[in-house]
């Protein structure tokens, strides 16, 4: 019988206790991640996304909960952690919010326009690539990082090592995305395959259902690291993907409060704290923070 391991399995595996002598798994460690001093009566004021929130009790933001290192949900607890979750965590501070005043929210890439224009979440924290098209739709604080497209083939694969050489081959992302749109766009050749996550994609590559995941390195990376004896990333990046905070669009107080707390977060030293002990554990040093644009 074929030995199928699925990427679920195998994040069950590494989750466990571990035999004696394993490695401990990888993952953010609670001890090594920074704490937020949370701003006591935050001054921002205007912002009807805040006002709500101060009359809700609590935030509500939006985020990926199947992205190693950077969004993930413990099914155990619920908790969320990772980079981007860190970046939500350290911006609600700012806002006069502490982690326990945080509801946060899975949505998927397809529906993350919608969430921010119906007032289902205050702001967005996962992956969320800032561009012209979204910008006509949503508003975006940051950029707070820069990843880049790439592609993740399993560990014997020879023949994929760019995007050039997906003609005719499975290639899954998901619906909504820009890596979904660029190779709909560039490499009309591929067979495109769209689902809702990228766990769903890589689980697919797995067992051999599609050729190639295509995403964000940082995406692709964590779920090599899970699993580095049947997955890899190949070749370079292939596109420049800046990742913002998705804001309501006319919520401009809240935007410009959000690149306040990015630049002050960036400036003492907490960014680099959350990278080191999140994304940093995929094997990439912390690049300096780019540029915040406020337009
Ligand atoms: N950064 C890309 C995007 O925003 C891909 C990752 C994602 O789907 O979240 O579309």
């Amino acid at each position: 019988m074929k030995k199928i391991l699925t990427l679920a399995a195998a994040a069950l595996l590494l989750a466990g206790c571990g035999k004696p002598g394993t490695p401990p798994p990888k993952g953010p460690q609670p001890s090594a991640l920074p704490t937020y001093a949370v701003a006591a009566g935050s001054a921002v004021s205007g912002s009807p996304t805040l006002d709500a929130a101060r009359g809700r009790g609590h935030l509500v933001v939006g985020a990926k909960e199947d992205q190693p290192y950077l969004g993930q949900k413990n099914p155990a607890t619920g908790e969320y952690s990772g980079f981007d979750i860190e970046i939500a965590k350290m911006v609600a501070a700012d806002l006069g919010f502490g982690p326990d005043r945080i509801e946060f929210k899975t949505i998927a890439s397809a529906n993350r326009e919608t969430a921010l224009q119906s007032g289902q979440v205050d702001y967005y924290v996962g992956t969320y690539t800032i561009n012209d098209n979204r910008k006509k739709l949503v508003g975006f604080a940051g950029p707070y990082f820069i990843a880049g497209q790439s592609l993740l083939v399993r560990r014997n694969d020879k023949e994929i090592t760019g995007p050039q050489d997906l003609d005719g081959r499975k290639v899954c992302s998901a619906s909504g995305s820009t890596p979904y749109q660029r190779i709909q766009k560039q490499y009309p050749k591929a067979h495109l395959i769209g689902y809702d996550t990228y766990s769903a994609c890589v689980d697919n590559l797995i067992t051999s259902q599609v050729d190639a995941v295509t995403t964000d390195n940082t995406i692709l990376m964590g779920y090599a690291a899970k699993v580095p004896d049947e997955l890899k990333v190949v070749g370079e990046p292939f596109s420049q993907e800046p990742y913002g905070i998705g804001t309501p669009r006319n919520d401009t107080v809240l935007r410009g409060a959000l690149n306040d707390a990015l630049a002050h977060h960036e400036e003492n030293g907490d960014w680099k704290k959350a990278y080191d002990a999140t994304l940093g554990l995929s094997g990439v040093p912390a690049p300096a923070p780019p540029p915040i644009d406020r337009y």
